[in-house]
């Protein structure tokens, strides 16, 4: 797909961009040549060496297959940290860090609270708390071993001491309980056409959809929000990431569960991206 006379870093980049988005190119050279865009801009004629060239060409063609930008690189950045990511992982979104900094609004208060992050995937909800509040005693489930090992990698590269455990939501808990309970399950319905575009079939299923044929993507929700009173302090939160035709849904959930101080939050599109409640101090 690229010519082979593009073997240095300059017109590597001009030969990549004639065949993926710009930016993509870019990041892609810097990638196999390990170079800054300094280097692109001031060393445009520093060689690219044949491996260097090959690898470029097989991400390129990749890249041009759909396949998302973040596995290519094996990284991606979330809420001013860098994260390892594989296609075990879902790859972290901006939308994301508005549940990052609901949590990080509530722990203010608490310095050594404990932290559960359900669902964790690479780690960024628990890695970015566990950074921001050192203090707190961070907790990150996930059903996937592989997931795990990726989170668990996340927090060594920034530092942050954290329990990973593997199991089904609350199972491996025992009869702990937390402060805070932050989640971002899979709650794209099944079926839904977005799981076709955006490279969204290169990530894993199980972290985008509950899988329930014909349901509505609220299934892990609905045992996330059911079992969170038993594994909350009176008065601790819950804050869960949904759908964008979500909110009402798990508002209501939440209501039926008797939690307080009930509401919902709009990410950065204005959309209301999050939800969440407080246990009651009695009972
Ligand atoms: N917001 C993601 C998407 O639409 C889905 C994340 C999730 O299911 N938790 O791609």
């Amino acid at each position: 797909m690229l010519r082979r006379e593009a073997m240095n870093i300059g017109d590597a980049w001009l030969a990549a961009r004639q065949v993926v988005d710009r930016l993509d190119a870019r990041l892609l050279v810097e990638h196999v040549a390990a170079c800054r865009h300094a280097d692109l801009i001031t060393d445009p004629r520093r060689a690219l060496s044949a491996d260097q060239f090959a690898s470029l060409d097989a991400l390129v063609r990749r890249r041009a297959g759909g396949e998302p930008l973040a596995y290519l690189l094996g990284c991606a950045p979330f809420h001013g940290l860098d994260f390892l990511v594989t296609p075990d992982v879902l790859i972290p979104r901006p939308e994301t860090e508005l549940l990052v900094e609901l949590a990080l609004e509530r722990l203010q208060s608490l310095p050594g609270a404990s932290v559960l992050d359900l669902g964790t995937g690479c780690g960024a909800v628990a890695v970015s708390i566990g950074h921001r509040c050192p203090a707190a005693l961070v907790t990150a489930v996930d059903l996937s071993p592989a997931a795990l090992a990726v989170a668990s990698r996340n927090a060594s590269r920034h530092a942050v001491d954290a329990r990973f455990l593997a199991g089904d939501w609350y199972a491996p808990l025992g009869n702990d309980r937390f402060h805070l309970i932050a989640a971002n399950p899979p709650y794209v319905a099944h079926g839904d056409p977005h799981l076709l575009h955006d490279g969204l079939p290169f990530e894993p299923q199980m972290a985008l959809t509950d899988g329930v044929a014909g349901g509505d993507g609220l299934a892990c929700i609905r045992i996330i929000v059911g079992g969170a009173a038993a594994h909350l302090v009176p008065g601790g939160w819950l804050l869960i990431e949904h759908g964008y035709d979500q909110a009402a849904r798990v508002r209501h959930l939440l209501h039926r569960e008797a939690f307080s101080e009930v509401a919902s939050w709009p990410d950065l599109s204005g959309i209301e991206r999050v939800s969440g409640g407080r246990r009651p101090s009695a009972g």
